[in-house]
């Protein structure tokens, strides 16, 4: 062990986030046991029963990869040999908005092609093996246990599913990393304390996937083909292509939901501004039925706020703040929360509340601007409107629409979407003025929900 701090940590929820924060309590705890509910045993390319989002698409953003392959080095080859595909986050995905293609571009970011369960699978592998780490699965969460004067968290009590046992796991540090759904705020509420203010977004979020074999490979050397959400154009899709088969994730917001049904879902599909991916699935022989989840809503929980919570435990990943997932940033900020554990840790001892919830509020800030502010340019959305956010969404559309002749842009936006860089390097004078020059974007198209709406349900 590099350093150590304590005894023993467990870590409540073996999905992305428990993984890379067992990874990191690894280095500096003698035991780490991951508790999770699902049948852990078999690495395949089925969604888990409680990770169902990992059955609809899922990129890892190019800083996430960067972390991943700095946690679990050799990890993007490894993903590649079990058949994702590698390429160039600008080179090899072709990206609209407003039906119009961003010219693609060497921006030298790798990316990989992903069957989330199986990335899931590979870095589990990959935890499980490291000296000190158990994997607990088929094992219910039940609650926490602290010391009498509820000042200090000192266990988690569990419950295996084989043989209904209820058990006490002592631990000097708990991480929970058990989603969205996480009971920490409850917890807090049961032992006395407050719970984190909330922050949300409605956007009423469906995505309903299906998967198909196809006879040629209609991407050639691209990955995948992204028409994005804008507001003039709100369907939005992911079709892409990794371990043999095809993959296509139809988005609908404020309610307008992707049907389930085959008819249905071809129709969708039609009525994105990009024709291509329905004429590639059209008569493409479909893997399964099209399934649907649904996305209500973003949610931050500000625990950086509280001036009360208990010792020895912490809280990361969506369990802190839930992204709305088409920008796809879930799993890298869990990932960058993980190196502030880390960090953390290698001086010595596990964090203070305060200073750990500060410190990942700062990583959680940037993403969650982006997608606040992204969210916020859909009419419907509801939330306050500030300048800035009327700005940003304005000089996005003209940057998006001047991204079509110009690289550079392409270069400049898929860094800043990838979490390389931090948005206000897309205001530097260079890129400014080719925004500028490029002039004002042409008219926004009419909506395809009011040329289709038939294809549609309302929540
Ligand atoms: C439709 C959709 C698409 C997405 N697309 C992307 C994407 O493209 N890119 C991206 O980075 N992110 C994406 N995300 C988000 C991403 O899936 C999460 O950020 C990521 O899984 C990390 O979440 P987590 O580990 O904190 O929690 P989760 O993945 O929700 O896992 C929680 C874990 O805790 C366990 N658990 C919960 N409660 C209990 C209990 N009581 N007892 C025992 N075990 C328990 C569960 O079994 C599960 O394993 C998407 C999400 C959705 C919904």
């Amino acid at each position: 062990m590099a350093n150590h701090v304590g005894d023993r940590a467990v870590v409540l929820g073996a999905s992305m986030a428990g993984l890379m924060a067992a990874r990191v309590l690894a280095e500096s705890y003698a035991e780490v046991v991951v508790v999770d509910r699902d049948d852990l045993s078999e690495v395949s390319g089925t969604p888990r029963k409680s990770v169902r989002q990992g059955g609809h698409a899922h990129a890892l953003l190019a800083r996430g990869l960067q972390v991943l392959e700095d946690l679990y080095p050799g990890l993007t080859l490894e993903l590649e040999a079990l058949g994702m595909p590698i390429g160039d986050l600008g080179n090899n995905i072709r990206w609209y908005f407003n039906g119009r293609q961003i010219r693609q571009v060497d921006t030298g970011l790798v990316i990989v092609s992903l069957v989330r369960p199986l990335l899931e699978g590979q870095v589990r592998v990959r935890t499980a093996a490291l000296s000190g780490v158990t994997m607990m699965d088929r094992t219910d969460i039940l609650g926490l246990a602290t010391t009498p004067d509820r000042g200090r968290v000192t266990g988690v009590t569990v419950r295996r599913q084989s043989d209904g046992v209820d058990e006490l796991l002592p631990a000097d540090l708990v991480v929970d990393t058990t989603g969205r759904g996480s009971r920490t705020a409850a917890w807090l509420e049961e032992l006395g304390y407050q719970r984190a203010p909330e922050e949300k977004v409605k956007i009423g979020l469906t995505y309903t996937t299906q998967h198909y074999r196809l006879s040629e490979n209609v991407l050639g050397d691209d990955l995948a083909s992204i028409p994005v959400a804008t507001p003039g154009h709100p369907r939005g899709a992911v079709f892409s292509r990794a371990c043999g088969r095809y993959q296509l994730s139809l988005t609908g917001i404020l309610g307008d939901q992707p049907p389930t049904d085959p008819e249905g879902f071809l129709r969708y599909a039609r009525s994105l501004p990009v024709p291509d991916i329905y004429e590639w699935v059209r008569d493409a022989e479909p893997i399964d039925e099209p399934a649907a989840i649904r996305y209500p809503a973003s949610v931050r929980r500000h625990y950086e706020k509280l001036t009360a919570f208990p010792d020895g435990l912490l809280v990361m990943g969506d369990g802190a703040t839930s992204f709305n997932p088409v920008y796809a940033q879930g799993m890298t900020v869990a990932a960058l929360e993980a190196l502030e554990l880390r960090d953390h840790l290698r001086r010595g001892s596990a964090p203070p509340f305060r200073r750990f919830f500060a410190d990942i509020a700062r990583v959680i800030d940037g993403p969650w601007e982006i997608a606040a502010t992204s969210d916020l340019s859909h009419p419907g959305v509801a939330g306050k409107r500030t300048p800035k956010i009327k700005f940003i969404n304005g000089y996005l559309a003209r940057l998006h629409a001047a991204a079509s002749n110009d690289p550079h842009l392409s270069n400049a936006f898929l860094r800043v979407a990838g979490l390389i860089d931090a948005p206000p390097t897309l205001m530097k004078p260079a890129t400014l003025l080719r925004v500028l020059r490029a002039g004002k974007p042409p008219a926004q198209p009419v909506p395809p929900r009011t040329i289709d709406s038939a294809s549609s349900s309302t929540a």
